[in-house]
């Protein structure tokens, strides 16, 4: 057997053990990572590198069969959908007339007449009842009591006129001064 045969089974062997030893150490931070992305309990992320640095490749899939389906970041995009669903469903307006469902730019329920929202005088901007300003232009309003009936704000009602002066009265004093 030549001599330099030895060396070249030695380096050999020792590439082959440093490659698995890299494989083996991979597979472990691997299956570790992969855990925390799945689960925040620091124990059960010990626990499952201790499984896969202790079996190895059946030890991984053992892990890859039985972890958490779904990584916390999937988890929390799910409950933020769901959640922004919810709210969605929540906030869609109802009538208060008779409880349908209303869009929001409605003035008023197409089912049962009953008046929802009022058009700014100005700006035609949609408003709540309740509102004496228009938020978008300032303008005050003309006050829609819950009935439909308005209630009149000072701006649109003219001030009564002064009755006018008979033109003979004023001439018929004008003789009896003389
Ligand atoms: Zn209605
Ligand atoms: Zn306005």
């Amino acid at each position: 057997m030549p001599e330099g045969f030895d060396d070249i089974l030695l380096i050999g062997t020792v590439f082959v053990v440093v490659t698995l030893a890299a494989f083996w150490l991979a597979m472990v931070i691997w299956a570790y990572r992969d855990m925390r992305s799945r689960s925040r309990d620091p124990l059960a992320q010990l626990l499952v590198a201790i499984i896969v640095s202790l079996l190895n490749v059946p030890g991984l899939f053992i892990y890859i069969l039985l972890r958490p389906r779904a990584t916390l970041s999937e988890t929390y995009e799910r409950s933020l959908e769901e959640e922004a669903l919810l709210q969605e469903i929540e906030e869609r307006p109802t009538c208060p007339g008779c409880g349908q469902r209303v869009q929001h730019d409605w003035q008023a329920c197409p089912n049962c007449h009953h008046r929802l929202k009022k058009a700014c005088v100005n700006c035609d901007y949609l408003l709540e009842l309740t509102w004496n300003i228009c938020p978008h232009c300032t303008t005050s309003q003309v006050n829609y009591t819950s009935d439909g009936t308005i209630a009149t704000s000072s701006r649109h009602v003219k001030p009564s006129e002064p009755a006018p002066i008979d033109a003979k009265w004023v001439a018929s004093q004008q003789v009896e001064r003389h």
